[in-house]
This record gives structure tokens, C-alpha cells and sequence, in this order.
């Protein structure tokens, strides 16, 4: 069955009960056994809830992985797969990271002894000069954000699995509807579900998806050990919002590409970082790797003083710090997103103080480029340019 089809069907066909079209949230806590020795399959819910197993199951088939685990967020998910590291280990990660994922690495992951060296994943001789025999795994982001920098998850995973190494990919920005690590030879899938999975900025939520049944029984051991897990009302949000993906990231993409074209095209813009545009140095590896581009990109605005008034003046785009949802977000990474990676990484992959992150939602396009033309016009003329 096609992917649209399967998302929109999720949970839609299991329950032989009563026939209900949507899955039941069972609140449950605790399963009654049949007998002494017997289980239903379901004994108490950090372990496995019945309604949080259809999502679960959904997402490993839809990253076409063997084993899906929903969690309480991005972070969750992202520190029950750290947690199949300790003293000693080494990660090799994406420099253009996310802020949260650098924060936990450093902040946290470091107390536990495991330490990770941050590099361009488009280098391949820089990867290789930070490996070492503690290397455990790499962590790629791609497209990264907010620079949407691509790396090629093939290349990456064929030299990660000739080191006898883990390839994790953060596939939260083009979920996997546009792209499927795992197809590539990745082995562990995350995901801030909060984002476009969720899709309505209403829900928080992190998935995992692991290839190989000795990866799935450490990371369901991981899983149930930690129990920051994701709850049953919760679980059925996200599936209710994953039955529109399809649409959602069809619209997100073709208004991205709307908006970044005109804005390419603007006079206080100086770049726009977004892989569907030809010039984009990712563009071509995107295209073979993906079937279609997310709904956010970056813009570089050539005078810093057009941020203050730009982010004051948008009406119908909030100023607001997430991305993925139905509604436009933009956010200013130097301040907000990208606040906890040092001024020295964040210069050197270029957040600086004249870069926007745009998420593009699925109003009408141009609706979103009236708003960001009358916001532009505002901070041009406040600055005494007409
Ligand atoms: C938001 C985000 C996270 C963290 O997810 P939460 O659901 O906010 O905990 C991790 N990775 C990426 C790429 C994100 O955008």
C-alpha cells in the first residue's frame, strides 16, 4: 500500500471490539493476566499500552524499521537512544546541530563519560579523522536546522557499518513521508513528533525507530527502563495528526518553495538556505535521497537591524520557537533555538544575528508573502530606507 494510504488508515482497522473507525485511547494503567504464566500481551502500560503500540507500530512500518517506540518528546526519545552509550563512548554528530540534542550531549551525556566531537557529515575525510576505537555512532541531522545543510545518509551509513558503527538520523524535519533513513542503511530513526508528525503545535511527542531485533530489544529494554514514554491520550493526538501527513507536507513544500523564491528575490534578503532551490549546495543529494523538501528555511537578511521590526510587524506568521505546524512560525535561532551552542560553533556554521528560521505553514502562499512583504516594507523604512 502507498504511504498516504497507510497514514491515513493508522489504527483505523484493529480494533475488532466494536469496529470504531478510531482507535480507542485506553487509559489503563495495568492488564489483568488470564492466569498465572499468561499475559494478554498486556501487563502494565510503561511497558506497553494498547493504544500507544498501534502508533508505535505505525512508525516502525512507516520508516520501514523493525521496532517503534513512542516517548514523552523529541528529548526523550533522543536521550533513551544516548542511553544505549556510557562511560568511554564516543558520538561523532552533525555540527548545525539542534540546540536541545547539543545541550543534552554536552550538558548531560558528558556527566556519564560520553563525549561526541561535532563535524560537517558532508566530510567524510573530517568524520574519518574524528574516529577513534571509542567511536560508538554518528548522529546526522538532514536537511540540519535552521541551515539546512544535506548529508548523504548512504554514503554516511556505508562507512559508519565498515567502522562497526551506528548511523542514527533526526529525521524530524522531513519525516517519513519525504525521506527513510533506514532505507538508506541507517539504524535508529528519531523524531520530535511535535513537529510535523503532530502537525498542529498541540502536541509534544518523540519516536524511535530501530533496525535489527538486537537494536529493538536494547532500545525496548531502554525504553521501559527510562519510561519517559509517550501517554495513551497523547499517542492517539499524534495519530490523529499523522492521518493528514501526506496533505500537510505536500502543502508545506509547495508554499516553502513559493515563499523562498520570492523572498530570494527581495531586496533586504542577502540568502535563503532551502533545498529545493537549484542553487542550493545540498540540492542534488536531496533530490536522490528524498522524494520532497520540508516546509522551513532560513533567511539571511542583509542588515541586522531589520530582525526587531520584521519580528514585530508579521500578523498572520507568529514569532514563536517550533516548526511544523499548520500555522507559520518564525524564530530568530541566534536568540531562541540555538541560544545553548556556544557564539563560536554557531559563528562558524553561520546563526548569527541576521538569520531568521521560517516555518512555512499551510495557509494560502499569498497570504504569507502579503505578510512578510508589509513586515519587510515596515523594517526598511524604519531604518531609513524607502
Ligand atoms: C524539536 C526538535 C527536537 C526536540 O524535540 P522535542 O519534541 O521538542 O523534545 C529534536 N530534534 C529536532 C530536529 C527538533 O526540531
Amino acid at each position: 500500500m502507498k504511504i498516504e494510504s497507510r497514514l491515513a488508515q493508522i489504527g483505523s482497522v484493529q480494533e475488532p471490539v466494536t469496529g470504531s473507525v478510531s482507535y480507542p485511547i485506553y487509559l489503563a494503567t495495568a492488564f489483568r493476566h488470564p492466569k498465572l504464566g499468561e499475559s494478554t500481551g498486556f501487563d502494565y502500560a510503561r511497558t506497553k499500552n494498547p493504544t500507544r503500540k498501534v502508533l508505535e507500530d505505525a512508525a516502525a512500518e512507516l520508516e520501514s524499521g523493525d521496532a517503534g517506540f513512542a516517548c514523552s518528546s523529541g528529548m526523550a526519545a533522543l536521550q533513551t537512544v544516548f542511553s544505549l552509550f556510557g562511560q568511554g563512548d564516543h558520538l561523532i554528530v552533525s555540527l548545525d546541530l539542534y540546540g536541545g540534542t547539543y545541550r543534552l550531549l554536552e550538558r548531560i551525556m558528558s556527566r556519564f563519560g560520553v563525549t561526541a566531537s561535532y563535524v560537517d557529515t558532508n566530510d567524510l575525510d573530517g568524520i574519518a579523522q574524528l574516529y577513534t576505537p571509542q567511536t560508538k555512532a554518528i548522529l546526522i541531522e538532514t536537511p540540519t536546522n535552521p541551515l539546512m545543510m544535506i548529508t548523504d545518509i548512504e554514503r554516511i551509513s556505508q562507512w559508519a557499518k565498515a567502522k562497526g558503527i551506528l548511523t542514527i538520523v533526526d529525521n524530524t524535519l522531513l519525516t517519513p513521508f519525504f525521506q527513510r533513513p533506514i532505507e538508506l542503511g541507517a539504524d535508529i530513526v528519531v523524531h520530535s513528533a511535535t513537529k510535523y508528525l503532530g502537525g498542529h503545535n498541540d502536541v509534544l511527542a518523540g519516536l524511535i525507530v530501530t533496525k535489527g531485533k538486537e537494536l529493538s530489544e536494547q532500545m525496548a529494554f531502554l525504553h521501559n527502563s527510562i519510561g519517559a514514554v509517550l501517554g495513551a491520550q497523547d499517542s492517539w493526538l499524534l495519530m490523529r495528526g499523522m492521518k493528514t501527513l501526506a496533505l500537510r507536507m505536500e502543502r508545506h513544500q509547495e508554499n516553502a518553495t513559493r515563499v523562498a523564491e520570492w523572498l530570494l528575490e527581495h531586496e533586504a534578503v542577502e540568502e535563503v538556505y532551502y533545498p529545493a532551490l537549484p542553487h542550493h549546495p545540498g540540492h542534488d543529494v536531496q533530490n536522490r535521497q528524498s522524494s520532497g523538501n520540508t516546509g522551513i528555511f532560513s533567511f539571511r537578511l542583509k542588515d541586522a537591524r531589520y530582525v526587531e521590526p520584521i519580528l514585530r510587524s508579521i500578523k498572520l506568521i507568529a514569532f514563536a520557537e517550533s516548526l511544523g505546524g499548520c500555522e507559520s512560525l518564525m524564530t530568530y535561532p541566534a536568540v531562541q533555538t540555538h541560544a545553548d551552542i556556544p557564539e563560536e560553533i554557531r559563528r562558524q556554521i553561520g546563526v548569527d544575528d541576521r538569520l531568521l528560521r521560517f516555518s512555512v505553514g499551510i495557509e494560502h502562499a499569498e497570504d504569507i508573502i502579503a505578510d512578510l512583504g508589509q513586515a519587510l516594507a515596515i523594517a526598511k523604512s524604519e531604518i531609513g530606507e524607502v
